[in-house]
């Protein structure tokens, strides 16, 4: 038996004991011991041994829930760069779906730009969401190397620090956001914080001290009254306490009508409560207010009936505590409260679950309703039902669903996501109605193309307009795609 140290697989077998099976482990353990191999006396800045990087990106997928393919690719994730293995020799043993995601997470890291840096910034997000379109695996990988590489952070140059932490801050952070894992989100905004705008951070850190020890104290307090009550009318409910993260904080406070006033801030500490059902939300709402008066100019913000913008659910609800300092209550069922935290992980953990034959109303429990930008997420769980065998699952969460649109770019690097078949001229009407009609030539990466040139993810699109609008050509609707193309299109030349 292997002797149990830093560097031992167990800790990750552990974890995923419950949803993987015998011989899922035992291709992890391969998985692990040629790691061990072919990283063997590689050492990190930090002096660890190498491989406890990739076991520390295998664990964290492993709390995410992921499936085995994906935990051993990011056991392998770094032997493309850092040893002398090639691809052919992890498909040979592993299989060419880890080989892929294992060259999708190099390709990525290589990502290295000329140009300045917002035009470097447009570059790597376009080509993380084409490699995204190939398989979402690969960024579950690295936003997991990401994470550990930034708790790590200390031990590399100035210079790298910083550079690293920004660019977690304009890349790795957002795309985390997108994909609703809040939780990574934070993470990687704290984990960069320090490094990227140092004297910020220490300032805010000494300024916020005493007033996040008070609002604990104020807290437990509260949460002592609020178990109390619910206790009395009978409710299973979960309450927790959660600090403000500091990089939230310090972004919250350069809002114009915060102009940064501690005082301002109601949620340095807030607490949650976690009910079973909606229901129980509602009525959790009216035992807060039996205990603590709410305020009522502020109030309650109801995002259970009207979810925000991303998709997020809760009732918010500011009520004066017992100094008389207002703080702020949210409630929400354990389902909303997973998406918040975990977005697509949370989302693997149910289809896992109804996989296994359990409540198939937790995934029409409205946790991805309702979310426009999260479009294709809400596509997979349609495709759930009709998916009995997690296999398929699987196949889908690699973004088939993505097949069906492409993503192009502007020259200024807006992203654009269009039907696949899709030409310059949906592009066009994409951007602004006035854009399509102002249409003189197209330009793809560069280069004039016919109006009707069929577009290609991460195609770069650039209309040369026209000095007086035009109408648009009839000939046109014999290769457009988009409803806003065509309906402007047809509005315009019948008026001819
Ligand atoms: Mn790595």
């Amino acid at each position: 038996m292997r002797k149990a140290n830093k560097l031992d697989i167990e800790k990750v077998l552990k974890k995923v004991k419950h949803y993987l099976t015998e011989n899922d482990l035992d291709d992890i353990s391969a998985a692990w011991d040629f790691c061990l191999k072919v990283h063997s006396g590689q050492k990190r800045k930090s002096g660890e041994d190498f491989a406890f990087h990739p076991l520390k990106v295998a664990y964290k997928l492993a709390l995410w829930e992921m499936d085995k393919t994906t935990i051993i690719a990011g056991i392998l994730h770094d032997v493309l760069e850092d040893t002398k293995t090639r691809e052919s020799d992890i498909a040979l043993r592993f299989g060419t779906e880890v080989a892929n995601i294992v060259k999708g997470v190099t390709k990525v890291s290589d990502i290295k730009m000329a140009g300045n840096k917002h035009e470097q910034q447009i570059e790597s997000l376009r080509r993380m969401i084409l490699v995204m379109a190939k398989d979402l695996r690969v960024v579950f990988v690295r936003l997991a190397d990401r994470l550990h590489n930034m708790s790590t952070l200390y031990a590399l140059r100035k210079e790298k620090q910083l550079e690293n932490s920004i660019e977690t801050l304009e890349i790795y952070a957002p795309l985390a956001d997108r994909l609703g894992m809040g939780q990574v989100k934070a993470e990687l905004e704290d984990l960069s914080f320090p490094f990227a705008y140092p004297t910020d951070y220490r300032d805010l850190v000494t300024k916020s001290k005493k007033m996040y020890e008070m609002a604990v104290k104020n807290m437990a307090e509260i949460e002592n009254n609020l178990k109390k009550g619910l206790a009395q009318e009978g409710f299973e409910a979960i309450i927790n306490i959660r600090r403000k993260h500091l990089y939230s904080l310090w972004k919250k406070l350069k809002r114009p009508e915060i102009d940064n006033d501690l005082g301002k801030i109601f949620d340095l500490v807030a607490a949650r409560i976690i009910t079973q059902t909606k229901e129980d939300c509602y009525k959790a709402l009216g035992v807060v207010h039996k205990i603590y008066r709410h305020n009522a100019l502020i109030g309650v913000s109801d995002y259970i009936a009207q979810p925000k913008p991303n998709g997020y659910q809760s009732i918010h609800t500011k009520v004066h505590g017992p100094d008389g300092r207002i703080i702020e209550i949210q409630i929400r069922t354990k389902e909303m409260h997973d998406e918040a935290e975990h977005g697509l992980s949370a989302h693997w953990r149910y289809s896992h679950a109804k996989s296994h034959g359990a409540n198939e109303n937790m995934l029409n429990s409205g946790v991805f309703l309702g979310q426009k930008k999260y479009a294709w997420v809400q596509e997979l769980v349609n495709w759930q039902g009709v998916l009995k065998n997690p296999g398929d699952f699987i196949n889908a969460v690699k973004l088939d669903a993505f097949h069906e649109r492409i993503f192009v770019f502007s020259p200024k690097g807006d992203a654009f996501d269009l039907p696949t078949g899709s030409t310059p001229v949906d592009f066009a009407y994409a951007v602004h109605t006035k854009l399509g009609n102002y249409i003189k030539l197209a330009k793809v990466n560069n280069k004039i193309v016919p109006l009707s040139y069929v577009l290609k993810s991460g195609d770069i699109v650039e209309i040369i307009k026209s000095k007086e609008p035009r109408l648009p050509n009839p000939d046109w609707l014999d290769f457009t795609h988009t409803t806003s193309a065509r309906t402007e299109i047809k509005k315009l030349t019948k008026k001819v």
